[in-house]
């Protein structure tokens, strides 16, 4: 008891640290779970925010004679980055969806993006559409990488993108908060 009594103090942060269980500050938290991104949409990026998503180069850790090529482009390795923001097919689908909902940021990496929306001076109605539509691209060309490997088809970027359009529009369209400003309501109008 003595001893127990004598032990040095930690604060709650070193303790968290000695035991392993200290997670760092989580500043994608807003993006993944977005109440205007379509529900599905949510594990995916989540999985791709903690870097876990399930791609060729993953596969090959488990299983040496699993293809490594990406299931888009055929070109390079697939990694997480590769086919979600380098490959040319997802480069144009983010062009095509940062060019519709007038995002200036120009790179292609994911937290650059969000950060850029983060600190635009859009409304948060706006900022939440942006990241809805890019979360919606994460999603789609992850499908696409699917429909790629298990149907042998890719799908045209342009249909991909018209139904992501229409799916991003439909579901802000459903939960968009009453109190959005009328000028948010105009915007939202022109997409
Ligand atoms: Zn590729």
């Amino acid at each position: 008891m003595q001893e127990f009594l004598s032990m040095p103090q930690y604060s709650r942060q070193t303790i968290m640290q000695k035991l392993g269980e200290e997670k760092p500050p989580v500043h994608w938290d807003r993006y993944v779970w977005n109440r205007l991104s379509i529900n599905k949409c949510k594990f995916i990026n989540w999985l791709v925010m903690r870097g876990r998503l399930h791609t060729a180069d993953k596969s090959r850790m488990y299983d040496p004679n699993a293809t490594s090529v990406c299931f888009l482009c055929g070109l390079y390795d697939e990694t997480q980055e590769h086919l979600l923001f380098k490959c040319c097919y997802s480069q144009q689908v983010l062009t095509d969806i940062k060019r519709w909902m007038g995002m200036e940021y120009s790179g292609d990496e994911i937290q650059g993006v969000i950060r850029s929306i983060s600190r635009s001076r859009r409304s948060k109605f706006q900022k939440n559409a942006c990241n809805a539509a890019l979360a919606g691209a994460v999603y789609s060309i992850w499908m696409a990488r699917n429909d790629s490997k298990w149907n042998l088809k890719v799908p045209r970027i342009q249909c991909l993108v018209k139904m992501l359009k229409d799916n991003v529009r439909r579901r802000i369209f459903l939960v968009m908060p009453k109190k959005v400003s009328r000028s948010d309501r105009s915007w939202f109008n022109t997409l």
